[in-house]
């Protein structure tokens, strides 16, 4: 066996055993099969795709690449949600300590930026000081001492996700039903947890850009995670503009600690961002089983922010992660880029569009992502949004406001983001946010 064969099985449309993949995915852990055959291969599955069993050997062999986890010392039902991407999708950074308030333990493994979209990774490694890399025993100690924990993929704990990831981001091979399951399913099922919520977004900034290929993938995911023996339940939620109003790193943070005081996202343009982290963390709830029913889980939910003590425990969190409570409590005294540039509007009407993978592509290049693998993010960078979908516009109404250190970006970046929103004469109806629920039982409407 060698891996010019198993590329050009995959390539010609071949299935490829569990012997296969493993001879594949550990050369490539130890270094024998180097980035460019992987990506070659990558390439050849973005193609050819993977059949069901081919599907389930490489998610576990991804699985196995590293330790699964036991958290069964750690007291209660352990719970994560997970994300298939999205533009300004913070709701991981607003529902774990939401869900933890609840009393529901969340071990959580993130990814990084991947593609148009961010990742919870980046985002918590904006707050200064934050420690995303910690080692199995102080992940074990985080989770027991504060019900929480935020980390990314190791060299111990999904370590093949950890070097795939990075390479699929910039060789153009993240839009591939089986290699998403692999990589989303091996971090979460090496993370010691017992029940699973994905949130699979549909739309224009969404890899799966049709609700049928949303499907297919929901299908998928929530198919390997019971198949695993995880409870596991997902929403098909709506990505047609982006959640909430910020894109890029920290600016995200500043929009999710707001959520968390419960200072914005109650009818306002951050609204459609807490619908679906409402749904998502309510579902948390009830599978961890403090809660009847994800209704009266959401309840609950709701509470933590009112109460207080969602928003305590993501102080908890980043205390106990090494990260600045100072800048969190401050937010104002983190410093801006060099350039902030207001978008205003030469029409007037109704938002009827705002292109989110367009936005998710302007803010990587104003710094907020990576074009290539060792491309320093700039954690400051991105986009805040002053209108929504179904907003009236008038002549000289501020649409958007970018940030950046990058002077060569602005006249690009300018052109970019005003064609991203698309003016109509009449007032469209508004989206649903959360639109199916897809578990053990079948799909349903939400
Ligand atoms: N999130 C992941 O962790 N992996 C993917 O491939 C896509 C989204």
């Amino acid at each position: 066996m060698n891996v010019v064969e198993l590329i050009r099985k995959k390539r010609e449309g071949g299935s490829l055993n569990e012997e296969e993949f493993r001879y594949l995915i550990s050369g490539y852990i130890q270094g024998n099969a180097p980035d460019y055959q992987m990506s070659a291969f990558m390439m050849a599955c973005y193609f050819q795709g993977m059949n069901r069993e081919e599907t389930s050997s490489f998610t576990r062999l991804m699985l196995h690449s590293g330790e699964v986890v036991d958290l069964s010392e750690i007291p209660g039902i352990k719970v994560d949600k997970h994300s298939t991407g999205g533009v300004g999708d913070k709701t991981s950074l607003i529902l774990a300590p939401m869900v933890a308030a609840c009393g529901v333990p969340v071990p959580m493994i993130s990814g990084r930026g991947l593609g148009h979209t961010g990742g919870t990774l980046d985002k918590l490694e904006s707050i200064p000081g934050f420690r995303t890399d910690l080692t199995i025993s102080e992940y074990k100690r985080v989770i027991r001492d504060v019900g929480v924990v935020m980390i990314g993929q190791t060299k111990e704990m999904a370590p093949a996700d950890k070097k795939m990831y990075a390479l699929r981001d910039v060789t153009a091979t993240v839009e591939c039903i089986p290699l998403i399951a692999g990589s989303i399913m091996s971090k979460k099922l090496a993370e010691g947890i017992d029940a699973l919520v994905l949130d699979i977004k549909t739309g224009r900034g969404a890899f799966m850009q049709t609700h049928d290929r949303s499907m297919e993938l929901a299908k998928t995911l929530v198919d390997i995670g019971n198949g695993f023996g995880k409870k596991t339940i997902g929403f098909i939620t709506n990505m047609n503009q982006p959640l909430g109003v910020a894109i890029g790193n920290w600016l995200e943070v500043v929009e999710a600690v707001g959520c968390l005081r419960g200072a914005i996202g109650n009818n306002d343009t951050s609204s459609d961002l807490m619908e679906v982290t409402y749904v998502l963390s309510g579902a948390m709830v009830y599978l961890g089983k403090k809660a009847k029913s994800i209704e009266e889980g959401i309840e609950k939910c709701r509470e933590s922010i009112a109460d207080g003590s969602a928003y305590r425990k993501l102080l908890d969190i980043v205390r106990a992660q090494g990260g600045s409570i100072d800048a969190i409590e401050n937010l104002e005294r983190y410093s801006l880029p060099k350039f902030t540039i207001e978008i205003k509007s030469s029409e007037h009407g109704f938002i009827g569009e705002i292109d989110s993978f367009e936005l998710g592509m302007t803010s990587i290049s104003l710094g907020a992502g990576r074009e290539k693998m060792d491309d320093i993010i700039d954690m400051k960078a991105g986009i805040v949004l002053k209108k929504k979908v179904g907003d009236v516009v008038n002549v000289g109404d501020s649409l958007a406001v970018f940030y950046t250190d990058r002077e060569d970006v602005l006249s690009a970046a300018r052109k970019r983001i005003s064609k991203a929103f698309k003016v109509t004469p009449a007032q469209s109806v508004r989206q649903a946010m959360v639109l199916d629920v897809v578990d053990k039982n079948g799909v349903r409407k939400w």
